[in-house]
């Protein structure tokens, strides 16, 4: 699918994460943010289970 960039106008892939024609990014704020919150919620899950076998852990030593 073929989407219109945001700076040059010029069609450009969908897939595509940055312009070839002016090397803009094509990824939106929207997407981005959600990007990166699901980063946090990635990196919170890693750290709950760590902190969960820990807790679970410890009090049998
Ligand atoms: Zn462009």
């Amino acid at each position: 699918m073929l989407i219109k960039c945001r700076e040059c106008t010029n069609d450009i892939s969908s897939k595509a994460k940055t312009c070839p024609h002016c090397g803009a990014s094509t990824e939106s704020a929207i997407s981005k943010f959600l990007g990166g919150v699901f980063d946090l919620f990635v990196w919170l899950s890693f750290g709950l289970l760590f902190l969960f076998i820990l807790l679970w852990i410890v009090p049998q030593l």
